[in-house]
Parts: C-alpha cells; sequence; structure tokens
C-alpha cells in the first residue's frame, strides 16, 4: 500500500476549520435517546453522530445493542439534524445492513482489528466502494496488526479510511481504561503519513475526567479529529456511562481546546 494523499480526501467534504469533531452515546439505546442527543449535538462542533448498534461486549450478560432496528433511528436522527452518522460493524452482514440505511461513516472496533479473517471478510463486502471506513487499533499494542487491517481495505480499493486510537489494554493497573502508548499511532504515521489519525479519548480515560488532557495531546500531535461519547443523560447510558460526557460538556471541551491552542 503506498502512501496517498488520496487517503484524506474523505475530510475534506466537512470544510473544517478544526479538528474533525464525532461524537454520540456510546450505544444506541432508544429512539428517544439517540434523537434527544443528536439534537443537542446539533449545537456543538460535532460534524458526525457515533453510536453503537451492535456492541461487542468483553463477557457476555451485559447490553449487547439493539440490532438493525437502531439503524432507522440513526437515519431519523441524520434527516432532522444533518449530522452524518457513523457505527460499528464487525462482520459483512452489518456492512451490508449499513449500507442499506445510509451510514455514513463504518467504523471497525478494536476487537474486529484483532482478526484478519473477519477484517478480510469486511474488506470484502465494500470492495470498491466510497464508504469511508475508520479502524481503531487492536485491543492489544501490536502495529502489525493495526497497519495490516488498513491494507486489506486499501486492497480491496477501499480508500476512503482512517484510523482511531482508542488506547491498548493491560493487565496492569493503570489510571486508564486503556493505555495510550503514543508512540503506536506516531509510528503508524510514519508508515502512512496522510491517513487520518483520529483519537477516541473515551475509551482510553474510561472516565470523564481524562478526557481533556487526551484531546490536548491529540492536538500537539496534530491528530486530524475526536471521538467523543456523549450522551444527554451520561449516568444512565447503558454502556460505559462513566466515561460519557453530556453535550454542553463537549461544548466546553471544544471551546477550552480553542483557547489553549489559539485557533478560531
Ligand atoms: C465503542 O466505540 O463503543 C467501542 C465498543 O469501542 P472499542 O472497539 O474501542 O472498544
Ligand atoms: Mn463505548
Amino acid at each position: 500500500m503506498e502512501n496517498s494523499p488520496q487517503l484524506r480526501g474523505w475530510l475534506d467534504q466537512f470544510n473544517l476549520d478544526h479538528p474533525l469533531v464525532i461524537a454520540g452515546p456510546c450505544s444506541a439505546e432508544t429512539e428517544e435517546q439517540v434523537l434527544k442527543t443528536a439534537h443537542q449535538l446539533k449545537d456543538t462542533d460535532t460534524s458526525v453522530l457515533r453510536a453503537g448498534i451492535w456492541k461487542p461486549r468483553t463477557r457476555p450478560g451485559n447490553f449487547e445493542g439493539v440490532g438493525a432496528l437502531g439503524l432507522k433511528w440513526l437515519q431519523k436522527a441524520k434527516e432532522e439534524t444533518g449530522l452524518m452518522t457513523t457505527t460499528e460493524v464487525a462482520n459483512p452482514i452489518h456492512v451490508d445492513l449499513a449500507l442499506k440505511h445510509d451510514v455514513d461513516i463504518l467504523w471497525i472496533g478494536a476487537r474486529t482489528t484483532v482478526s484478519p479473517f473477519m477484517i478480510q471478510e469486511i474488506a470484502e463486502a465494500l470492495k470498491g466502494t466510497e464508504k469511508t471506513v475508520l479502524i481503531k487499533n487492536p485491543v492489544n499494542p501490536d502495529l502489525a496488526l493495526w497497519l495490516g487491517a488498513v491494507e486489506r481495505f486499501y486492497k480491496q480499493g477501499v480508500k476512503n479510511l482512517g484510523v482511531i486510537h482508542r488506547g491498548f489494554s493491560t493487565y496492569n493497573k493503570s489510571v486508564y481504561r486503556n493505555i495510550p502508548e503514543w508512540q503506536i499511532p506516531i509510528d503508524l504515521q510514519n508508515e502512512f503519513p496522510d491517513l487520518p489519525l483520529i483519537l477516541d479519548p473515551s475509551h482510553i480515560a474510561g472516565k470523564r475526567n481524562l478526557i481533556f488532557e487526551l484531546c490536548q495531546t491529540a492536538l500537539d500531535l496534530n491528530y486530524d479529529g475526536i471521538m467523543v461519547e456523549t450522551h444527554y443523560n451520561p449516568d444512565k447510558a447503558w454502556s460505559d456511562a462513566k466515561q460519557q460526557i453530556t453535550p454542553n460538556t463537549l461544548i466546553e471541551l471544544t471551546e477550552n481546546l480553542r483557547v489553549r491552542n489559539k485557533v478560531s
């Protein structure tokens, strides 16, 4: 895979003078929750609404997502707010359903990036399409697996690509839920400087109070965007409640980043 400015082309459509903001709940829970959050996000810097429909929980027994039903809610949110949408796909059936419901951007979860078999199947399902695909780092700190996933999409002609840095799991205790290991995305960017890089501070932090400093570090490292889990009532979220913020807190976050970085 050659490095190519073409990889960044999909970012142009947003016409932004600040990093791309993707925000929305960890999980789509109800139609009301998705719409309410989306409407509140309309008044923020957010360009793309995120919500997980199929949730890859590490252990069974937790909320595993509403499934395809949630795609209709995302569609409605897009119609009502004009926000673009993104959701996680983990197999070719998900891809098919997401495409049928006009999801704008697909993301690959950290537990999928570890599986070259699954990545290959998803990449083949998207063969030759213009779809934008954002690939989260694998759960484990393995640069080759991450690069390999990017290359599998590229080889199928999927060239509107980006990567999401969501941190890496560790058995050792840490203040982070997933340790950032900033060097890994830097090494990835050294190979593919034109591949857009987005920070997911929510899954790195695991709690709200570390999100700002993680975003600041990402800006210092010239990341292209952030994906922040945002819920109109975070404490009541059905998944990842501790790390989600309200749309109002997101406004504060981006304003503070703006002031600190003196960008317009
Ligand atoms: C998510 O974005 O809600 C999610 C499940 O993320 P990850 O794949 O990074 O764990
Ligand atoms: Mn989550």
